[in-house]
C-alpha cells in the first residue's frame, strides 16, 4: 500500500469517509496566501489501514503530519509518542506531527480551538450546559474545567457517558437525558450530533437561557443550525461551528508549519467555505 506523492513538503488530513472535510480547503487557503511551497489533502485511511498509514509517512521526511478526524481519534493515540500527556487528559488527537528524527507527536487542537471564538467571555462560576458525550465533547469538557466555569449539566442520549465525563475532568454538575428541560445556564454548547446534515434536529426549548446567554453550537454543516436559528430569533449571542473549526485548524497549521497563518483573511476563508 503506497498512500505517498512524494516531491515537496505535505501535510494531510485522515479519515474514513474524508470527502466530506474542509480542513484541505482551510490549509490550502492559508498556504496560498502566505506563498509557502507546500500541500494540504485528504487522505481515505480506513482503520484497518491506520497502522500501514503511520509506518509509511513517519519514513517519509516530506510529511509535516496529519489532522486526524472521525473514526481515527482515539486509535491513532497507538500511534504517536505522547508528549503532552494528551492519553490521560483529553483521551483523543486530532493531530499526529513528525518530529525531524522520524518520532510521530500527538496533539489535541480541538479544545484551544473550542475556546478561542469565546475567550473573550468571563464564564467562571457560571452554569454551563454541553450537548453529547463523544469526542468533540471531551474537548469541550477539558476546556470548560480549564475556564472553572460553575455546574455543567451535560444532557446526552446515554446520560451515563456524560457522567463518566463529568468525572473524567473533575466538573461539578450532573449528567441528563436529551429529553430533560434545559436549566438555565450562561453558556449552552451542542457537542452532540443532532442538528448535523442527515440526523434529527436538536428540540430544546431555550426559554430558560438568560438573555446574555451565548449560544454555541459546535455543528458547522450547515452552518445555521435550528438551534442557532432559534437562539437569533431569542436576542442570544451565538458562535458556529465553523469558528471552531477554523480556530482549531490554526493551531494545527502552525504546529504543521511552523508559522501562524494570516487569520485578518478570516472574512474572506468564511467566504469560500460556506460558498
Ligand atoms: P461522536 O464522538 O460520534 O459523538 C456523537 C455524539 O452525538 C454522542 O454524544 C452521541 O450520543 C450523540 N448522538 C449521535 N447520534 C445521535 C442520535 N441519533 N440521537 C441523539 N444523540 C446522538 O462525534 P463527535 O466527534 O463528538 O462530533 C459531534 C459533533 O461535533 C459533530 O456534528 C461534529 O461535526 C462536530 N464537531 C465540530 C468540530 C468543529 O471544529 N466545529 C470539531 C469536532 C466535532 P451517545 O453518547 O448516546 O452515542
Amino acid at each position: 500500500m503506497n498512500f505517498r506523492t512524494p516531491g515537496r513538503l505535505y501535510a494531510e488530513v485522515i479519515g474514513d469517509p474524508i470527502a466530506h472535510s474542509k480542513s484541505p480547503l482551510i490549509h490550502g487557503f492559508w498556504l496560498a496566501a502566505l506563498g509557502l511551497d507546500a500541500d494540504y489533502r485528504a487522505a481515505r485511511v480506513a482503520p484497518a489501514d491506520l497502522s500501514a498509514y503511520f509506518a509509511d509517512r513517519r519514513a517519509d521526511p516530506d510529511w509535516r503530519g496529519c489532522n486526524v478526524t472521525i473514526p481515527h481519534k482515539l486509535a491513532a493515540l497507538d500511534h504517536v509518542e505522547d508528549r503532552g500527556d494528551v492519553r490521560a487528559t483529553i483521551g483523543a488527537i486530532n493531530l499526529a506531527m513528525r518530529a525531524e528524527d522520524g518520532a510521530l507527536i500527538g496533539a489535541n487542537t480541538d479544545a484551544g480551538g473550542f475556546y478561542a471564538p469565546i475567550a473573550g467571555f468571563d464564564f467562571s462560576g457560571k452554569p454551563v450546559v454541553v450537548i453529547g458525550a463523544g469526542g468533540a465533547a471531551r474537548a469541550v469538557l477539558f476546556a470548560l474545567a480549564k475556564m472553572d466555569v460553575g455546574p455543567v449539566t451535560v444532557l446526552n442520549r446515554t446520560p451515563l457517558k456524560g457522567a463518566a465525563l463529568l468525572s473524567t475532568f473533575g466538573l461539578k454538575g450532573r449528567a441528563l437525558p436529551l429529553t430533560a428541560a434545559l436549566p438555565p445556564a450562561a453558556l449552552l454548547v451542542n457537542a452532540g450530533a443532532l442538528g448535523m446534515t442527515g440526523q434529527p434536529s436538536l428540540d430544546l426549548d431555550l426559554s430558560p437561557l438568560p438573555d446574555d446567554a451565548v449560544v454555541y453550537d459546535l455543528v458547522y454543516a450547515p452552518l445555521e443550525t435550528d438551534l442557532l436559528a432559534q437562539a437569533n430569533d431569542r436576542g442570544l449571542e451565538t458562535v458556529d461551528g465553523l469558528e471552531m473549526l477554523v480556530a482549531q485548524a490554526a493551531l494545527a497549521f502552525e504546529l504543521l508549519f511552523g508559522v501562524e497563518p494570516p487569520r485578518e483573511r478570516d472574512d474572506e476563508l468564511r467566504e469560500l467555505l460556506t460558498a
